[in-house]
């Protein structure tokens, strides 16, 4: 077969992804990117590139024939979700046993999808999960790189206490003020500058209109708009779209060859590709990266990886949730998108919580006030290869995500007790569900660093061969994890660049 060789090849373009690359292509590395996903940059017939939440088409998810949104219903009834045609859309949501993961597909990755929350961690937990980074190096120098480069902004606080599209987060602020918590404000890569001209009506609406999951067509400094904007400046980068890869094995002399499906937009293999390269770096996410690299071990492609591979998988300890609030306490019929606050419990050493205070953008008052959770779920759980699928199961089970919604219940009673509120029961389908602990946003861990990896990223068993996405962060972090996925792939492509790439 013919192979296709570059020095450098980057497997996934989000945040990990995006940093290597842009790193790569400035040292002068001539790199290649492979994405499964499609490039987001063409509009559609309706001439918008991603489509409307509230009339979703293929274009939502990931080759579905009916959406599959967090929130099944509403009052019970199933209003949410639409059947649409199959294509590769921008929302995935991946199916394991007892957890569903949600990723986002396409050049950008989570980027395109995500909720753009820019969270730094408490720096004391950061050092209690990475023991072995240097924390004051990360802080002085990682992170707020990665802030500079992601485009990181804060809502205008004057205009936060006054516009109606905040109403949603003010309502749950003074709920949690109720209840003596306290809040914080969260700084996101949405420039609030252009928000702000949607509320004016001076620009074209799109966090003011609803858009988030199935991707921004406004506002969102995604990563396409940055770190890989700048890669291709390079000229040292190229991104090849719709191909997956599937299996990885290294050649005699020592290089790495990838095998890769080209799909078309039904998801037909239309042609099998061969890659060669000598640096190859693994950016396809949690659940990507950790399942090419179980399979290349337990298929005996790679058989030196460490057997922590595969091991260390956490959620974050994401839950999600309700709260009805009285009729006097409206949180409005306009909400944007964009969360901009949390209520930050996690230095309550019985009950370590942030929950993300969540829009629910319906256009109609509906007193809800949703949360995601971020608890300090100390579960985690490993991958198996399954040789009959050629993929990985998860052994997630339905008694870890219990322990999230433990820590969640206690914070959350504590909230309906203060304000006499009841949590919502029409949300989250059949049953009556209260808690939402069957999906994760925040897919963490598999290749965990320090473990599987040196601790700067380098695969154990190989040379050359590197993690830089959320497969290293061992399965809980205590905020939104974006921004250190950002910072740690900044901290290992410098530390790669000086020490494994000089001639
Ligand atoms: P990803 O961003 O997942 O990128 C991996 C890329 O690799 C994808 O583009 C994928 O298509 C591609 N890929 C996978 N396998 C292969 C393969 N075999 N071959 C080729 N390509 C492959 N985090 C925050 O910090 N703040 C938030 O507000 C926030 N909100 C979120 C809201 C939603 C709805 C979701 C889904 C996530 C949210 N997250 C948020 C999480 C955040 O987006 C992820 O933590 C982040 O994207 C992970 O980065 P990564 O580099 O590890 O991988």
């Amino acid at each position: 077969d013919a192979v296709d060789s570059a020095p450098a090849i980057v497997i996934g373009s989000g945040y990990g992804g995006a940093v290597a690359a842009l790193r790569l292509g400035q040292a002068g590395i001539r790199t290649l990117v492979l994405e499964m996903g499609r490039l987001w940059n063409n509009p559609g017939p309706d001439g918008t590139v991603f489509c409307s939440t509230s009339a979703p088409d293929g274009r939502s998810m990931w080759f579905r024939n009916r959406t599959e949104a967090p929130l099944a219903t509403f009052l019970w009834l199933d209003v949410v979700n639409r059947d649409i045609s199959p294509y590769p859309g921008v929302l995935d949501r991946v199916h394991f046993d007892a957890m569903s993961v949600y990723v986002g597909r396409g050049v950008g990755g989570g980027s395109l999808v995500n909720g753009g929350m820019a969270v730094t961690p408490v720096q004391s937990y950061f050092s209690e999960q990475f023991p072995t980074v240097d924390a004051t190096e990360m802080y002085g120098t990682y992170f707020p790189r990665a802030r500079s480069m992601l485009g990181v902004n804060t809502i205008d606080r004057a205009w936060f206490e006054s516009t109606e599209w905040y109403r949603f987060a003010r309502t749950s602020r003074k709920a949690a003020a109720n209840t003596g918590l306290k809040t914080t404000f969260v700084p996101n890569v949405y420039d609030f500058a252009y928000m702000r001209r949607e509320a004016d009506g001076t620009a074209t609406r799109s966090a003011l209109a609803g858009e988030v999951i199935y991707g921004n067509n406004h506002g969102k400094r995604s990563l396409d708009k940055t770190y890989l904007a700048s890669a291709l400046g390079t000229g040292n980068v190229t991104i090849n779209t719709l191909e997956r890869v599937r299996e990885i094995r290294r050649a005699a002399d020592g290089t790495y060859v990838l095998t890769a499906d080209r799909i078309d937009v039904t998801g037909a293999v239309v042609e099998t590709k061969q890659y060669g390269c000598t640096y190859l770096f693994l950016a396809a996410g949690s659940i990507g990266t950790t399942e090419l690299l179980l399979r290349a071990r337990e298929k005996g492609t790679l058989p030196a990886l460490d057997a922590s591979v595969g091991t260390g998988w956490g959620t974050n300890g994401n839950v999600m949730l309700a709260r009805a609030n009285h009729v006097w306490d409206t949180v409005g019929a306009d909400e944007s998108t964009i969360p901009v606050m949390g209520i930050d419990d996690w230095a309550n050493a019985d009950n370590p919580v942030f929950a993300e205070i969540a829009p629910l953008p319906t256009g109609l008052e509906h007193w809800v006030s949703l949360y995601l959770a971020i608890t300090k779920n100390p579960q985690r759980a490993s991958f198996t290869y399954d040789p009959s699928t050629d993929g990985v199961k998860l052994g997630w089970s339905a008694a870890q995500s219990a322990v999230s919604v433990s820590m969640a219940k206690k914070l959350f009673d504590r909230i309906n007790t203060a304000n006499s509120t009841i949590y919502r029961y029409d949300l989250f389908g059949a049953g009556s569900k209260v808690f939402a602990d069957d999906f994760t946003y925040h897919p963490l861990g598999g290749c965990v660093l320090g473990r599987a990896t040196d601790d700067h990223g380098r695969v154990k068993g190989y040379s050359r061969l590197y993690v830089t996405d959320g497969s290293l962060v061992p399965g809980n972090l205590g905020v939104n994890p974006f921004l250190t996925i950002t910072a740690l792939a900044e901290r290992t492509m410098a530390r790669v660049l000086s020490e494994d790439t000089a001639p």
